[in-house]
């Protein structure tokens, strides 16, 4: 049989991830000749050789691809064959590799684990060994290429045996930018609590017994710094919930192993895998005795666990023997993660005791990132470190699109092309210094990403989101406001890859309406070109406003007053036990005179006045925790909830919870055990959501479900709702890799805003 020669293109994160060795070792084994090099979407290459030889590579080359390569896309064609012997790397050009992907930051090898354990090799006890396979990459890139000069690695120059490593296509660090020794690569460090470097030959021993003696250590890792102590000194985290100012919401847990896990909470094997998966999400698990850890999550069923990432994690928790430690941001209460060695100084002052810190500067912030496991698979609800910025496809070409997401939880989203990046997460606007870090974090994406110039800008209709202050003050072009649950609901299906008209039920907290009002329970019918309401929550007041979200009592009282006026039934509730009467007057009069009383949609304000009537949680202390305590009061899932009214005004579909909460209080009056209450409350959105859902297709003929919303990190909810209408027989979709939260807005504002422009173009 005659030679043939095929060019084969490999799109998606390609470069920086050893590809170009791979495909090397892979064609030379296969007896092939040619050439790889880095192209302007990726790595093309050429292969030479006998048909079935190249059958096999073109196997091998999606099957056996380097653990960080993400291949989006490859194509094949053939082209004459040269009949040249031997295969080679080339060298790549410039223009090219300016548009290749940068991979996200990837937790230490299996490789470099046991180099970093084996006294016989170079780099024993090197906290910051890697190598094609894995290390940083997104937190030190400054600029494209992705090259070591345009890293945070730039300043060290690697010694001879390093540069030998990065030069051998065979070797496992061939062109591993942040490749490093002892010899020549960053060091760690020992700091004061002033943040002054202390002397030391062996900073890690000198940290350990700090977390040791209950001290409170900053830890500098990939994304930023972490505070650390002892998970199983109660003393020592109290410190840390004063120092930080976080009164009840959890802590991190870093764990050792999941076999170390095993003994403090239920672990299946889906969970298994997410915990050790290459991102290390902290992920939401069951504890077994819930008095373990107590103060880490006080009140909750549920803990944050992850496993070391780093190679110094590795050592921290090896040299310590520590069963868990507390791997908590270093910030202050919503203050973005401090990641800036001189600006970590000043912002912990008063909070770490000492730093264990080191020289490799941290360009990018990255938090680390939250998996919840749900039914259907694992819900990111924080998409960040180890994630960030492996781009979601889209399934057509866009025009360049900036999408600046929401308030909370924000994050930003640039299209480019066939692909939507999501940014890390960035966290609550309001706060300057979270806001200023947009600012940086949206300018450094652009240049990235290599996205020249923007073409439109989306942003949410609140006007008074700082995002959307941001979209009215930029020059980049022109501002596109996008319905808030909207967006939610293109999220999802850009995620999924679906089109056309469908139902979207989104179950939020808060999002500013067309009509200006406050919505949030909502049921559309529509897709990614537009959209229409035709359903709807029956509203409830907000007595005192944004008050009423951290005091859910108000809701729960101006809910009370609705449905039974002045005789309200003498319900076993310390909170409205010890209202005054001239308190409980003033809130009847402020609702029915509409005083700072604004009516919300939300379906997360039904759960915090269901929290609130059920005794769970009449305050909070940190966003969604009454909705949160409510699901985890449940102990098993009930068959029968509370009922729910239907009603329909004008063609407006309205889902109505006052019965509900009628039912409820009266099991609180009989005395109903909380768990069943809470699940009967749950079962009763279950049910309405699901009625719902049967008259829109009855109406509308479509049978496809978007679930998205942050209501839908409830599992009970997601589980159960997504069981019923899988059993009615519609074709159900739910997040995975993008969160249902606001953390996911953005894509679903880019790709709205994108489409409209193109239809504008194209109309
Ligand atoms: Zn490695
Ligand atoms: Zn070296
Ligand atoms: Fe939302």
């Amino acid at each position: 049989m005659k030679n043939e020669r095929l060019l084969v293109k490999a799109e998606g994160i390609v470069q920086g991830v050893g590809f170009r060795p791979f495909v090397f070792n892979l064609a030379q084994s296969l007896g092939l000749s040619g050439h790889v090099f880095n192209h302007s979407r990726g790595v093309d290459v050429e292969v030479e050789g006998a048909p079935e030889a190249l059958v096999r590579f073109m196997t091998r080359l999606r099957e056996e691809a380097p653990p960080l390569a993400h291949i989006i896309r490859v194509t094949q064609e053939p082209i004459p064959a040269l009949g040249k012997p031997g295969f080679a790397i080339k060298h790549s050009d410039a223009a090219g590799a300016r548009t290749a992907l940068v991979a996200p930051d990837s937790d230490v090898c299996a490789d470099c684990l046991r180099e970093l354990f084996d006294p016989h090799d170079r780099r024993y006890l090197y906290p910051f060994i890697n190598c094609t396979n894995c290390g940083p990459r997104f937190t030190i890139i400054r600029d494209i290429p992705y090259d070591r000069p345009n890293t945070t690695m730039s300043g060290f120059a690697m010694c001879q045996s390093c540069r030998n490593e990065y030069e051998n296509p065979e070797d496992r660090r061939f062109h591993a930018q942040p490749v490093a020794c002892q010899a020549c690569g960053p060091r760690l460090a020992y700091h004061d609590a002033g943040f002054r470097p202390i002397k030391t030959n062996n900073p890690l021993a000198a940290a350990v017994e700090k977390i040791k003696q209950g001290m409170i250590v900053a830890v500098k890792g990939i994304g930023g710094y972490h505070l650390a102590v002892d998970a199983t000194n109660q003393k020592a985290v109290m410190r840390l919930r004063e120092r930080k100012r976080r009164d009840e919401k959890p802590f991190a847990v870093m764990v050792p192993s999941v076999k170390a896990l095993k003994m403090l909470a239920r672990v299946d094997e889906r969970e298994e895998a997410l915990i050790n998966s290459r991102a290390h999400p902290i992920t939401l698990v069951e504890k077994i005795k819930p008095g373990v850890l107590a103060g880490v999550s006080p009140g909750n069923r549920y803990i944050g666990v992850m496993t070391p990432y780093t190679p110094l994690h590795h050592l921290l928790l090896t040299e310590g023997l520590f069963f868990a430690l507390v791997m908590t941001s270093a910030n202050i209460s919503d203050d973005p993660i401090a990641y800036k060695d001189e600006d970590a100084g000043q912002r912990l002052a008063g909070i770490a005791d000492v730093y264990l810190t080191h020289d490799r500067e941290i360009f990018a912030r990255a938090d680390d990132s939250i998996e919840r496991p749900m039914g259907h698979g694992p819900v990111v609800l924080r998409r960040s470190r180890g994630y960030t910025p492996v781009p979601i496809l889209l399934d057509r070409e866009y025009p360049a699109t900036l999408a600046l997401g929401g308030e909370l939880k924000n994050t930003f989203c640039l299209v480019k092309g066939d692909r939507a990046f999501i940014s890390q997460h960035m966290g609550d606007l309001k706060y300057q210094s979270v806001y200023e870090s947009y600012q940086q974090a949206i300018a450094s994406f652009i240049k990235l990403m290599d996205v020249g110039e923007v073409a439109v800008v989306a942003h949410d209709m609140h006007p008074e989101y700082m995002s959307s202050r941001f979209a009215a003050d930029q020059a980049m072009a022109p501002a596109m406001a996008v319905q808030h649950h909207h967006a939610h609901m293109a999220s999802l299906m850009a995620e999924t890859h679906q089109d056309g008209d469908a139902i979207g039920i989104i179950f939020d907290g808060t999002g500013y309406g067309e009509d200006g009002a406050i919505w949030g329970g909502e049921f559309f019918v529509g897709g990614l070109d537009g959209y229409r309401r035709i359903g709807t929550v029956k509203p409830a007041p907000l007595p005192g406003g944004d008050k009423a979200i951290e005091e859910p009592w108000r809701i729960a009282l101006a809910i009370l007053f609705r449905i039974y006026g002045d005789d309200i039934p003498k319900l076993p509730l310390p909170w409205l036990e010890s209202l005054g009467t001239q308190e409980r007057e003033n809130l009847r009069l402020m609702v029915a005179k509409g005083l700072n009383s604004p009516l919300s949609h939300g379906m997360g304000r039904m759960f915090d006045a269901a929290s609130a009537l059920a005794g769970v949680r009449h305050k909070i202390n940190y966003e969604g925790q009454a909705a949160m305590e409510l699901e985890m009061a449940i102990e098993k899932p009930v068959e029968e909830g509370y009922p729910v009214g239907i009603e329909e005004d004008n063609g407006m579909l309205t889902l109505d919870f006052d019965k509900a909460f009628k039912a409820l209080c009266a099991d609180m009056v009989s005395g109903a055990p909380r768990p069943i209450i809470a699940a009967r409350f749950h079962q009763a959105v279950v049910d309405g959501a699901a009625s719902m859902a049967g008259i829109i297709r009855d109406r509308t003929g479509l049978q496809r479900v978007f679930l998205s919303g942050g209501v839908f990190q409830n599992r009970y909810l997601s589980d159960r709702l997504g069981a019923r209408l899988e059993g009615l027989g519609f074709a159900l979709f739910r997040h995975g890799r993008v969160p249902p939260n606001d953390g996911g807005i953005s894509l679903g504002q880019a790709v709205i805003a994108a489409r409209r422009l193109l239809a504008k173009k194209e109309g």
